[in-house]
């Protein structure tokens, strides 16, 4: 088992990364809120590696659509329900959706509540479960309401990944590159040289990004400054998912187009070699992520941009590596390479 600590002015916890669920237990109350078909094949383990006051499970139903108030408001519902108090602890049992909305629920229930996450997914094991990023989505845009709530712990339990099917894993390891590409040149090669298919190399793969994420998260909790990094890939994927309805593509498959996008205007602005942006984008067709998308209205494109959080006073911010390893936050770029990139994309 491996252990990494995240350490913010208001909270320290740690991120378990283990092939095995490890005794969870908790002296009060606890509500398990997952989907039916994380409940359907994992609830029963989890059940058997849980000890608590009273135990209470709370399914919500799955899929990004569900990211709602709707869903908050059945979890609270059956807080409530079950007389869960301050003492209660909630845990997130599934991937990135059960863990932004389940983190959320907790840090409004009666002012805030602890919470432990399960990530199920690649993505949440390596991402999003890590960093107290919490939230759910609404005709708007997405992530546009939530708060910072840190869990108690983390337990990332790899074994679980082996009932994920191969595109959700890929969607993973598209969070998983990210993370190299902006921060760890040597992690970029051992992912050129490695298959995560193996067994050892996803372990290392694992660890190596929550390493990364806790050092961010740790230097800049509420994202003042490098923790918008993390985005990478983000500011042009979610206008995809916007622009899709959310329904082609997974939120890693949209990361990964978005980051071949920046890749190509961080080309424009000499941040990035032309021979880079393709080692990147092998990468990523390595393991069948989408890289393109065909844009048909760029001027529509480009307004869909200021749905970013980002994006404040109307400035658009771009998260832009600058070689392997390295990256750039700017705000600075001209709306017509902007335009020349989408353009690019529109042929
Ligand atoms: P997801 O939670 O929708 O899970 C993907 C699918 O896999 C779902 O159908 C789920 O039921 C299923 N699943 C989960 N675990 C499984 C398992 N072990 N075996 C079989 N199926 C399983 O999607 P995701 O990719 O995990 O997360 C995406 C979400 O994460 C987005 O909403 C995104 O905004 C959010 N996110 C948040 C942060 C953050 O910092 N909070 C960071 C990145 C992404």
């Amino acid at each position: 088992m491996q252990e990494i600590s995240i350490q913010t002015p208001e909270s320290s916890y740690k991120v378990h990364i283990a092939n095995t669920l490890p005794k969870i237990s908790h002296k009060s109350k606890v509500l398990i809120v997952s989907n039916p078909k994380v409940a359907g094949l994992h609830l029963q383990s989890l059940l058997a590696n849980i000890q608590a006051k009273e135990v209470y499970v709370c399914v919500i139903p799955d899929g990004e659509r569900y990211k709602t108030m709707q869903s908050v408001e059945s979890i609270l519902e059956c807080a409530f329900t079950h007389r869960l108090d301050r003492n209660s602890c909630f845990v997130a049992f599934g991937g990135g959706v059960v863990g932004d909305i389940v983190g959320f629920a907790a840090g409004i229930f009666q002012r805030g509540v602890s919470f432990i996450q399960i990530p199920t997914t690649l993505l949440a094991q390596v991402d999003s479960s890590v960093g107290g990023k919490t939230g759910i989505n609404n005709h708007f845009g997405k992530n546009l309401i939530g708060l910072f709530h840190q869990p108690k712990a983390v337990y990332a339990n790899l074994s679980f990944l082996q009932t994920l099917d191969s595109r959700e894993f890929s969607a993973g390891v598209a969070e998983i590159i990210k993370m190299a590409v902006c921060f760890d040149e040597t992690f970029f090669e051992f992912l050129e040289q490695n298959d995560l298919s193996d067994f050892k190399h996803l372990q290392y793969a694992v660890a190596k990004s929550v390493e990364i994420k806790a050092r961010v998260v740790n230097e800049d909790e509420k994202e003042k400054g490098i923790r918008a990094a993390l985005n990478y890939g983000h500011t042009f994927g979610h206008v995809i998912e916007n622009l899709t309805h959310y329904s082609s593509f997974l939120h890693g498959e949209c990361v990964a187009i978005g980051m071949n996008m920046a890749n190509r205007l961080a080309y424009k602005l000499n941040l990035l070699q032309d021979s880079q942006c393709a080692r990147i984008e092998k990468l990523l067709e390595r393991y069948n992520l989408p890289t393109r998308y065909k844009i048909s209205n760029c001027a529509e494109f480009y307004e869909k941009f200021f749905l970013d959080k980002k994006s404040k006073d109307s400035q658009l911010t771009f998260i832009l590596p600058q070689g392997l390893g390295g990256v750039q936050i700017r705000n600075d770029i001209d709306k017509g390479v902007i335009m020349e990139v989408l353009g690019e994309f529109s042929k």
